[in-house]
């Protein structure tokens, strides 16, 4: 399969060749055709899949199919330019964008953008922009003003344009929702319904989500119509190149002590350490510096500029290890992230999912480890059902937990993990793996009753 046979427009073919895409994803595959004959569709895959692209190269593809065709009618901006060279007093015109992409954050609407800028570079008319929270009105103007195609935009704010009439949708031609499920968890779901509303009903919709089960997938159906539905990998997505493993730890020294130990893994290039609190993340980054490690925190309270300039410096290898809350850590795609370290277990298991997704990128190889209290065991388990896999317990020599791992789950012993597995273990490597024995009963984990986990996938473990 390749991106000509996808019947790509030749400006995008090129960019995709300089960008060192030589053939389309799974999801790509699968989406693009479909998204060219203007279909709605529901898609549900992997991290770090190709979604960005499986949305904005169809979109693209028609923005440049149109720019072949002969130009008629005028943007707002060249009847504003001629009102003003008329002498009128220039009024603001609305921008109309052609194109619409919801995201979660502006981390990823940001990633988005310049992923757009990417796939577009040989495109003329075609400009994609952010708009987002946190980002100053009047440059948030100044790109509204450039009547751009493409408006890339967090719910809140975009509301905030919308209802100054600084945004108008009637020429709106496709409507994105990313990590819709996300966007859902952080109570966006009025403001989401809302701008719906004010989009035209012709409109293709396209919905991309970890999950479409529950209210996402609710909602998936209320704004799409006859959609495509592609799953390309379930939760059950096996992740095989990121090797999982848990580590129980007895209290918050020992667990202190463990990420130290972690952190200083020769094989570590990057790292994300990942905390459940925005105080947790500026404490442990504040005292892993200390500690002589490059280290800086990513959390929700931070101002646009800051966080800006973490990533930057995450990008360009001069922060080492980023310690981060959930949702601040959405969409980072880092090439340099070897190592995945939960310091606490995440509120709702599919965020683990998008958690080690932040290695292992570009079917490289990663590390996910999770510090795991002996109390939390549930927590576990919960994880393990929606991954459809047990994550191997480890000890490392020095670093043993007071409490065996097999009184903290008894009857959870995960089987058919073997030293020689794991893909990524390296000659040298300091730790020493103990899997536990394999499951006596000889059963797979997944023949267990599925006690409507599903449903549960979505609560919280509990607020901390
Ligand atoms: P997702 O949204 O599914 O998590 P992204 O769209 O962020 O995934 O893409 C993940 C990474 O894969 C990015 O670095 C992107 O540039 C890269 N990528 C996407 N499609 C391809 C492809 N066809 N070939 C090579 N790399 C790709
Ligand atoms: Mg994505």
């Amino acid at each position: 399969m390749t991106f000509e046979s996808l019947g790509l427009h030749a400006s995008i073919i090129k960019a995709l060749t300089e960008s060192g895409y030589t053939a389309p994803t799974g999801v790509q595959a699968q989406a693009i055709p479909a998204a060219i004959e203007g279909r709605d569709m529901m898609v549900s895959s992997q991290t770090g899949s190709g979604k960005t692209a499986a949305f904005m190269l169809p979109a693209l593809h028609k923005f440049a199919s149109e720019g072949d065709q002969p130009q008629t009618g005028r943007t707002p901006n060249q009847e504003a330019q001629s009102a003003r060279s008329r002498g009128d007093r220039p009024r603001f015109k609305p921008a109309q964008p052609k194109m619409l992409v919801l995201t979660p954050t502006r981390e990823l609407a940001l990633q988005v953008t310049t992923s757009t800028d990417k796939y577009g570079a040989f495109m003329k008319r075609v400009k994609a922009v952010s708009i987002l929270g946190g980002m100053p009105y009047p440059k948030q103007m100044q790109l509204l003003a450039k009547n751009p195609e493409i408006l890339v935009a967090t719910p809140g704010r975009l509301i905030d344009h919308m209802e100054s009439g600084k945004i108008d949708f009637s020429q709106l031609q496709i409507l994105v929702l990313d990590e819709a499920d996300r966007m859902l968890d952080m109570g966006f779901i009025d403001d989401i319904e809302k701008i719906v509303a004010a989009t035209p009903e012709g409109r293709q919709t396209m919905l991309f989500s970890a999950t479409l089960d529950g209210m996402v997938g609710n909602m998936a159906k209320r704004i799409t119509k006859d959609a495509l539905i592609i799953q390309i990998a379930s939760s059950a997505t096996k992740h095989e190149n990121i090797k999982q493993c848990i580590h129980f730890v007895d209290d918050l020294s020992h667990k202190n002590r463990m990420l130290d130990h972690l952190l200083r893994d020769e094989t570590l290039d990057q790292a994300v350490v990942f905390t459940a609190t925005k105080r947790d993340a500026d404490t442990i980054a504040d005292r892993l510096n200390i500690a002589g490690f490059a280290a800086a925190a990513l959390h929700g309270d931070m101002h646009q500029g800051a966080r800006n300039r973490t990533l930057d410096g995450l990008r360009r290898g001069q922060i080492r290890v980023l310690v981060a809350t959930d949702v601040a850590a959405r969409g980072i795609d880092v090439p340099g992230i070897t190592h995945v370290v939960n310091y606490d277990l995440p509120k709702f298991p599919e965020d683990y999912v998008h958690r080690i997704g932040r290695t292992g990128r570009a079917g490289r190889n990663g590390i996910a480890v999770s510090l795991v209290n002996h109390a939390e065991s549930m927590n576990v388990k919960r994880i393990e059902r929606f991954i459809k896999q047990l994550i191997p317990v480890e000890v490392i020599e020095g670093y043993e937990p007071k409490r065996s791992a097999s009184t903290s789950r008894p009857n959870h012993k995960p089987g058919g993990w073997k030293p020689g597995d794991n893909r990524n273990s390296k000659p040298g490597q300091r730790t020493f793996s103990k899997p536990n024995a394999p499951r006596k009963d000889g059963s797979s984990f997944n023949k267990g009753p599925r006690t409507g986990d599903a449903g549960a996938t979505r609560r919280p473990f509990g607020e901390r």
